[in-house]
């Protein structure tokens, strides 16, 4: 077998010297995967399509990536265009999770298949499977760090705390709310956690697109309805664009230093890691976007050549017409004491970025 393969490698540089120098023994061409993004306002969706090209080219693909700025009308527009150019599949992490039905149906006439990407498509039978992270898991991770460092269970309290939660279109923010609210709830049901402003619905504390500006007035409204000189000890946010919108009316209301709220975040955004550092914003959730990018793009390249795609859930994730098959990856605590270990060391920042 060996010799075989010798053989078929010298033949292949035999004939890549026949050609020019530049298209000497090129990848096969196996078209074009459409990767529709919903923004490049937040860092991790840029690094998500960067990392699905890289890892598709190497396979032999080419990419056609768009981002969508946050805007829905647009985002169908794109996946309507790559499934006129005849894409072979679509990977769409979408802005509005509902929306999305009538150009899928376009897509599954011309037999492309779909991956979900990081968020849940609903209410079409027309994606294929599902690529996340454990999204009830983030949650949970952001409720266990405010309980831990406000030392809730070694009966200390009661604390003021205010909920912040994503943008209702996106399937993962109702999973991120219910699984810190799993952990809050018991708290705040028997007073240790006080919500002064009355808002514990997830309707009350959604943000519209996940917008920092929205949260900021959202928080500041509150600081100026409900707190006066009482202070918030505590801020359940459930990603860092919203954090530091957060913060931003925290500080305008006159915190600084020790004086800050507890307060989580997600995505490990590099603005946010340095906040990490400072001691102002206390946590993030780290989610490794290369290894997302992979098993998408594994299970794309494995549906493209006839194979099964690998899933390790089956349960938890209906979109409204079917349990779509799910590839969970674990969602990592950061905070101050483990960044350096867990994001420096693990390379997904230098730490000239975290110092600059
Ligand atoms: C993603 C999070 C991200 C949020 C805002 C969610 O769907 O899972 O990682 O923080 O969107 O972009």
């Amino acid at each position: 077998v060996r010799l075989a393969l010798a053989l078929v490698g010298v033949l292949l540089v035999v004939a890549g010297c026949s050609g020019s120098a530049s298209d000497s023994v090129a990848a096969p061409d196996r078209g074009v995967i459409g990767l529709a993004m919903p923004t490049k306002e937040s860092e991790r969706w840029v690094g998500d399509g960067e990392n699905m090209v890289r890892q598709f080219e190497l396979l032999g693909y080419r990419t056609d990536l768009q981002y969508a700025d946050d805007d829905v009308q647009k985002q169908i527009d794109q996946i309507d265009a790559m499934v006129e150019r005849g894409s072979k599949a679509l990977v769409i992490g979408a802005i509005n999770g509902s929306a999305l039905k009538d150009v899928l149906a376009k897509a599954a006439s011309a037999d492309i298949p779909v991956i979900s990407y990081d968020r849940l498509i609903r209410d079409t039978p027309n994606i294929d499977y599902y690529a996340t992270f454990d999204n009830y898991r983030v949650g949970v991770l952001q409720g266990t760090y405010l309980v831990n460092a406000l030392g809730l269970k070694s009966g200390r309290g009661p604390f003021n705390l205010e909920l912040f939660a994503g943008s209702a279109d996106d399937n993962n923010a109702t999973f991120f709310f219910n699984g810190a609210m799993s952990v809050l709830r018991p708290y705040i049901s028997s007073g240790r956690l006080v919500v002064r402003s009355g808002q514990t619905a997830f309707a009350q504390v959604a943000t519209q697109r996940w917008d920092a500006a929205v949260a900021k007035q959202r928080m500041t409204r509150i600081l100026a309805s409900s707190y006066g000189a009482t202070r918030v000890n505590a801020v359940l946010s459930p990603y860092d664009g919203i954090s530091r919108g957060i913060l931003e009316a925290l500080k305008a209301a006159g915190y600084s230093g020790s004086n800050l709220p507890v307060i989580t975040g997600q995505d490990a955004e590099l603005d946010s890691v340095k906040l990490l550092a400072s001691g102002q914003q206390d946590q993030t959730v780290y989610k490794d976007t290369r290894e997302l990018a992979k098993v998408a793009v594994q299970m794309t390249n494995s549906l493209l050549t006839g194979g099964t795609p690998e899933v390790n859930d089956t349960r938890q994730y209906n979109n409204g017409v079917k349990t779509v098959p799910t590839f969970l990856l674990q969602p990592v605590n950061v905070d101050k004491s483990n960044y350096q270990r867990i994001l420096v060391e693990g390379g997904y920042y230098t730490a000239d970025q975290l110092a600059a």
